[in-house]
């Protein structure tokens, strides 16, 4: 029996993400074995999807709150991959793999998660970047230092603090020290 055969007889003929009956095909998991059990039926709409990015939209993937709790590994790691893609950390939090299921979900993972890529946004979600002018938005006592950075303080050409995308550094009465981006406002 061909893989597409087995997977039709699994899935009850549906795309085992979002449950549509048309254009089934299969999609090979990223860093799987192309076995069944790294495959997945799916429809042409979760295919293109799955495959390029840029067609990514985001309401076809409601199916994720399902398909999330899968008993088949496969479906699992590529619910997993497109929460990813969609940004949806509080699924992802929710998720339980087995350990060598994890591994397998994590090595299928677009590179662009690696720390470089971190992003640092003040409390209404804009990007700051090393260099910028932030505002404080309230007191902040400075522990150590003996002083309070005050609500309207401005922080010129600050720099990131790596790895901790909660943090910014930059000097506030010529003292250098750091601030939670969730206190300061971008200028
Ligand atoms: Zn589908």
């Amino acid at each position: 029996m061909s893989i597409e055969q087995e997977l039709m007889n699994r899935a009850n003929s549906q795309c085992e993400l979002c449950t549509a009956t048309n254009d089934l095909s299969v999609y090979e998991v990223p860093a799987g074995d192309n076995s069944v059990n790294s495959s997945v039926l799916v429809c042409a709409t979760c295919k293109e999807q799955l495959n390029d990015d840029t067609k990514i939209d985001e309401s076809h993937w409601h199916c994720l709150n399902d398909t999330m709790w899968s008993e088949l590994d496969a479906i699992k790691v590529v619910s997993y991959h497109m929460m990813h893609k969609l940004y949806k950390q509080d699924l992802i939090d929710m998720m339980y793999f087995e350990d060598d299921v994890k591994v397998w979900a994590d090595k299928g993972l677009p590179e662009e998660a690696d720390e470089d890529a971190l992003v640092y946004r003040d409390s209404n979600g804009v990007i700051i970047n090393a260099g910028d002018t932030v505002v404080v938005n309230k007191d902040l006592p400075v522990k150590g230092a003996g002083f309070v950075a005050k609500q309207g303080t401005a922080v010129r050409n600050i720099s990131l603090v790596p790895n901790d995308n909660t943090h910014i550094e930059g000097r506030v009465n010529g003292v250098k020290i750091q601030l939670k981006t969730c206190f300061l406002k971008k200028m």
